[in-house]
């Protein structure tokens, strides 16, 4: 009979007994140490879940290496988390200790749960997007490399949730991250009169753009950008490969805080701009690297214990915020120019 459920098995085929035989069991759990965590059920049955971090962009040498590793010590059980941690999920307490020597063998660090950073979270898309502005793989490994005393230790007042999107779609969880890293063009789209009118339909070119910043160039069969109304968001580009806005020069990332999904102690909140532009500096982005070691060492010495990033800055509030970090407080910041005059203090909550 031909095969007609193509895709991804069912997740039950694939997790371990302990899980299926415990499950909706689970009374607690706890972290023995930064990276480990153990599970209790009502059964008495105890899962050891082992966090390691992942380089992101994974290898078949590394994902072969990393099965080897759990077909030795979790009969061949590991899962990624959304934040692409790998974590090895053990029924045997005593193969926790053997897999920890083996992983600082391999080299591998184990961490990411608790008060830490956790792998952080990237769009995959500059690969093959048309609008990304930054390289996120190679910016997330010069964080990742950066942060790594963050990632193996407890030593921040809550989880730091990092993610990185390589341009304005934030098809990650930017939006929502304590730390977040948009990359962003300054220059409007390019436009190749030549070849528009063979290659993009004016009307849905003129459509594409969110701010009306379009208009048709009849003369030329082309059209026009108003660069005063552009907002440099990579729309048009999407629908007109003649529009080209990537530019090495001009591109770079803009970094927001103070974002959560999670809806313990307060309510969800939206990241908020703190760094309106760093340049992209390969191979390393040493200014943004260094730019969130300082928002999160200033968040280290400042917040309350359990505090989130954001929780911190609505206590403190934002004027206090640029205060302590050093950042300049400038225009790019108010996120609401048309109705700033009414809804500047409640969106944004400055005083002056
Ligand atoms: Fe593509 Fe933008 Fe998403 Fe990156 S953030 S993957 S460039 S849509
Ligand atoms: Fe409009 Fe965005 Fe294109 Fe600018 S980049 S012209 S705002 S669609």
């Amino acid at each position: 009979m031909a095969r007609t459920d193509f895709g991804p098995p069912h997740y039950s085929t694939l997790i371990p007994d302990i899980i299926k035989e415990n499950y909706g069991k689970w009374l607690y759990h706890e972290q023995i140490r930064p990276g480990v965590l153990k599970h209790v059920s009502e059964t008495g049955a105890e899962l050891y879940t082992v966090r390691v971090g992942s380089p992101r962009l994974a290898s078949i040498d590394f994902i072969r290496e990393i099965c080897e590793i759990a077909d030795k010590y979790s009969k061949g059980h590991l899962r990624f988390t959304s934040r692409h941690n790998i974590e090895f999920l053990l029924d045997d307490k005593e193969m926790v200790e053997p897999l920890l020597e083996e992983l600082a063998r391999r080299g591998l660090p184990v961490g990411g749960t608790g008060h830490s950073v956790s792998n952080i979270v990237h769009t995959q898309g500059w690969v093959h997007c048309h609008s990304a502005a930054t390289d996120a793989s190679g910016l997330v490994k010069s964080l990742m490399d950066g942060l790594y005393d963050y990632f193996v230790e407890n030593k921040l007042p809550n989880m730091v949730r990092i993610a990185v999107a390589c341009c304005l779609n934030m098809c990650g969880a930017v939006h929502c991250s304590d730390i977040a890293i948009v990359g962003i063009h300054r220059k409007p789209p390019r436009i190749d009169h030549e070849k528009l009118h063979k290659v993009c339909e004016i009307p849905s070119v003129i459509q594409s753009c969110p701010t009306g910043a379009i208009k048709p160039n009849p003369k030329l069969k082309s059209v026009e950008v108003n660069p005063d109304k552009c907002m440099y968001c990579g729309n048009c580009y999407t629908v007109c490969p003649a529009m080209p806005i990537a530019d090495p020069e001009n591109d770079g990332v803009a970094i927001f805080v103070g974002g959560k999904v999670s809806n313990a102690r307060t309510a969800p909140k939206f990241s908020r701009l703190a760094i309106p532009y760093l340049p992209n500096n390969p191979p390393r982005w040493t200014e943004t690297v260094e730019a969130v070691k300082h928002l999160l060492e200033v968040y280290a010495e400042n917040a309350l214990p359990g505090e989130r990033y954001g929780e911190w800055i609505e206590r403190i509030g934002w004027e206090r915020f640029f205060k302590l970090t050093g950042l300049p407080f400038t225009e790019k910041h108010i996120d609401d120019f048309i109705f700033a005059p009414t809804t500047f203090r409640t969106t944004t909550q400055f005083n002056w």
